[in-house]
């Protein structure tokens, strides 16, 4: 599923192209991949309208339009984005789910195999976005902000990072691999962390989204960036899907456990469980 990095590179490379262009038609092909409002209003609200502005907060994409509508889409498991000749057969390909025709006369197509992802066209993103928590990268989220949202949370941490209302946009990949770079058990508690730790993984947690924004996200399956060949970090991995492979650091095998349903990978050398933690 595309994280913070992925869906920064997707707005990154489309802004450009986007951004000052109107939308002239719209269309939803798969009905319920458009979560509000119907599908009448939708299409009819978009018509002619200017996209003034495109961002990103958590896994969300954010179009912002001269109307003061906001058009938002999350890509969930497979959903891409894709400018098109408008006269493209891919615009009603098979897992085109919605496509708008753009001033200029190309099209901006939403591919999704899987069909998890979804749109909404809003006046007021607060309801939809309002319960995220802080994007990491912000130069005001530091180690004292994140130690306030895990420190009293007697719960895996793993499972907190993965909480988009304790922190937005990072998911199973980053998670693995902020952990593994802080030295953190994935299965410690947010309370049993020292505040040295909380800072080592506030680090680790800005510079595996750094570094992997700069090499465009991870390709590991579906994600494609719009305009680079890959998402090149996937060379970069230092556990994440490296399952019984040396540790980077010590050489150790890699581990596979389970934590809340989620497949999460780390050294047992260099993230040791808590010696005795009381749940
Ligand atoms: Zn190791």
């Amino acid at each position: 599923m595309p994280e913070l990095p992925e869906v920064e590179t997707v707005v990154a490379e489309l802004r450009p192209h986007l951004v000052g262009r109107r939308i002239l038609a719209a269309d939803v092909l798969w009905p319920r991949t458009l979560a509000a409002p119907d599908q009448a209003s939708f299409v009819e609200r978009l018509q002619g309208r200017p996209i003034t502005s495109l961002n990103r907060r958590g896994k969300y994409l954010l179009f912002g339009l001269d109307s003061g509508d906001f058009l938002i889409i999350h890509l969930r498991m497979t959903g891409r984005l894709e400018i098109l000749p408008g006269n493209s057969p891919l615009r009603t390909g098979p897992h085109a789910r919605a496509w708008f025709d753009l001033s200029g006369g190309e099209c901006l197509v939403f591919i999704d195999a899987r069909k998890f992802g979804r749109i909404w066209l809003v006046q007021d993103f607060a309801e939809l976005l309002g319960a995220l928590g802080p994007e990491p990268l912000d130069w005001e989220f530091d180690a004292e902000r994140l130690a306030g949202r895990i420190r009293r949370r007697r719960v895996a941490v793993k499972t907190l990072l993965l909480d988009q209302t304790v922190l937005a946009g990072i998911g199973n990949i980053y998670a693995d691999e902020a952990l593994f770079l802080a030295g953190i058990h994935p299965l410690r508690t947010g309370a049993s962390l020292s505040d040295d730790e909380i800072e080592r993984l506030h680090a680790a947690i800005r510079q595996v989204l750094s570094e992997a924004i700069g090499q465009h996200g991870t390709t590991l399956r579906d994600y494609r960036p719009p305009y680079s060949p890959e998402g090149a970090y996937r060379n970069n991995l230092r556990v994440y899907q490296q399952t019984d492979l040396p540790c980077p650091r010590c050489g150790t095998p890699i581990q596979r456990i389970r934590v809340t349903q989620r497949s999460t990978h780390f050294c047992p050398r260099c993230q040791p469980a808590a010696k005795k933690e009381t749940p």
